[in-house]
Parts: structure tokens; sequence; C-alpha cells
């Protein structure tokens, strides 16, 4: 979101006709981001969606290197007949798909790179509020508030940058994190007591979330978002796992601290990637079944976990 909406603004004040597309519905709470209420949900407006992409000469795929990754919107993505770009920090692009772009691993975020991508082009006079923002809030959250290693010297630098161009970044962090509604936290904490397994030997953590649980607490999008960090705060814990079971998939968060790679990971046992530290990944295998393979993978890697 943060980086869609921050090169929305961006080619919006070129003139282009921009549209910003989400593959699937986002949390609530991000709503109040500068230009969120003209982002199209290709889920609920898959007409509105497909007009607009029928019409498009140019594609930027940001935050996501994959097709596969935009779900639904993806197969539409491969066919239509546009110029693709990508702008990306995951690892291993499907880079085939694209005719332009940057994919750089080293990056914090997507949102650094579209920061680069203004200074670089000689644009820095374009960034804007709405624009300071939507690249805050994209750097914030995908460095964990600035600790991982991730958020090297330069992404300091594009902060001090937003600062002196006027950035409220409290009134960011605040309608980020202090932005949920009562039954978020009474979830977390049932969920913390009830459905959190640590696995000592293998310096592991499960989570697992049944379907009851999110019907319980009237779950929405993005209300598990940063759940998987909490067992990560448990001395020795190396690798901590959430799987949330979904209508269509069981959907799986992998974290990890120090020289774990979730990144393959997640693509080895679970269809999935991402980042050395913090990775994805899926199952259509029933919930029980999934955790049966999770657990059978945690011992395959004892050593690497140790
Ligand atoms: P999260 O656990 O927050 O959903 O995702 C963590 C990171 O892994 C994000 O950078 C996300 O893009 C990536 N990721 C999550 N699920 C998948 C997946 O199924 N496949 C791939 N390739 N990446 C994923």
């Amino acid at each position: 979101m943060g980086s869609s909406l921050a090169l929305y603004h961006l080619l919006s004040s070129f003139g282009h006709t921009v549209t910003v597309i989400s593959p699937t519905n986002w949390a609530r709470w991000l709503d109040w981001m500068p230009g969120a209420g003209r982002v199209i949900d290709f889920e609920l407006n898959r007409d509105k969606a497909e007009a607009v992409l029928a019409k498009a000469q140019w594609v930027f795929c940001l935050d996501f290197n994959n097709l596969s990754r935009a779900r639904h919107l993806g197969p539409l993505l491969k066919q239509g007949d546009y110029t693709r770009i990508l702008i990306d920090h995951h690892q291993q692009p499907e880079s085939e798909y694209f005719a332009y772009g940057i994919s750089n691993v080293d990056k914090s975020s997507t949102c650094e790179m579209v920061y680069d991508l203004i200074i670089e082009s000689g644009n820095n006079h374009l960034i804007n509020n709405d624009i300071a923002e939507c690249l805050y809030a994209g750097v914030m959250t995908d460095t964990g508030s600035f600790r991982f290693a991730s958020a090297h010297a330069s992404v300091h630098r594009m902060v001090a940058d937003l600062k002196d161009r006027g950035l409220n970044h409290t009134k960011v962090h605040e309608n980020i994190y202090d932005n949920f509604l009562e039954n978020r936290l009474r979830f977390i904490g049932y969920v913390l007591m009830h459905r959190m397994d640590i696995f000592y030997e293998y310096n592991t953590a499960l989570i697992t979330i049944p379907k009851k649980d999110l019907l319980r607490y009237e779950i929405k999008t993005g209300d598990t978002e940063g759940l998987v960090n909490y067992p990560l705060g448990i001395q020795g814990i190396k690798l901590a796992a959430l799987v949330i079971d979904r209508d269509e998939e069981r959907k799986w968060s992998f974290r990890s601290k120090g020289d774990f790679d979730v990144n393959s990971f997640g693509r080895k046992y679970f269809e999935g990637g991402g980042h050395f530290n913090a990775s994805g990944g899926r199952s259509s295998a029933s919930l029980d079944t999934t955790i049966q393979h999770f657990l059978a993978a945690m011992k395959e890697n004892a050593l690497q976990l140790q």
C-alpha cells in the first residue's frame, strides 16, 4: 500500500492517469493512507479493475516479484498487452515477466526503492506530505520500526530527509499501531495463551489459529499482522511460525532470528518464500496435516535450528 500509493502520487503529479489495484482486500487500519480510498480491491471490483487494465500502457508491480503472489489478479497480469515494470526487494524474482524494473534484496522495503527512484530521477522536489507519509508507513513496518538488519544507514538518511520535509512520523505510527479495535487485543491474548506451542529443543515456536478463533473474535484482514513476531521475543527462539486456517488454504508466516533462512524453508516445504528472516507459504492440506508437515520440517532442520 505504501509503495503503490507513493508511486501513485508521484506519477499523478506528472499528469498521468494512475490507478492502484490491490489483488485482495486490505486491513481497514490502512484506510487513513493518502489515496487509499481510490484503491480498487480486485476481488471486490473485478470488472472495474479489468477495465482499467484493458486500457493500461504500463503496469508497475510493487512489493511482489512473482505473479502468483497477486492471487486471482496474477493470470490477468501475465496476459495483458502492457509493459510490466518490477520494483521489489524479495528473493528470486520471476524476471521473465518484466520488461524493466529493479529487484534488490538488500533494500529494506519497496518504499525505500520508490524513494530512491524519486531522488535518482531528480524529482525530490515532488515529495509532498502524502508521498512522505506513504513512504514512511512502508519503510517503518517493513523494518519492524527500524530494528531489522535491513534498516541500513540509507534508511535512516531517507527518514531524516522526510522529516526535514515536514513529515509527522508520530501520526503515522499512531495511525498504524494505535488504530485497532478491542477484539484484536483480546484475540492476541487468547492466542498467546492457548494457541502457542514452544519446542525448546528446536528453538521453535508455533502459533496455530483454527477458523473458529477467527469467527469468535471477528478477526478481519490485517488483524493477525505482527502476531508471528511475538514468540521471537522469547529467549533462544530462532524460528517462529504462524498458521491460519483460511477458507481456501492454510496460510503460513515464518520469522527467524540470525542465520536460519526462512525464505528457503518456506520455498522448500510450503510453496512460499520471501526474505531470509521473514517469509510465508501456503498449504491446501487440512490444518492438522499441514501442522504435521511443519513439525516434520522442523525436525529435519534440527541442526540449523541449534
Ligand atoms: P507475511 O508473513 O507478513 O505474510 O509475509 C512475510 C514476507 O513473506 C513478505 O515479504 C511476503 O511478501 C512474503 N510472503 C508471504 N507469503 C508468501 C508466499 O506464499 N510466497 C512468497 N513467495 N512470498 C510470501
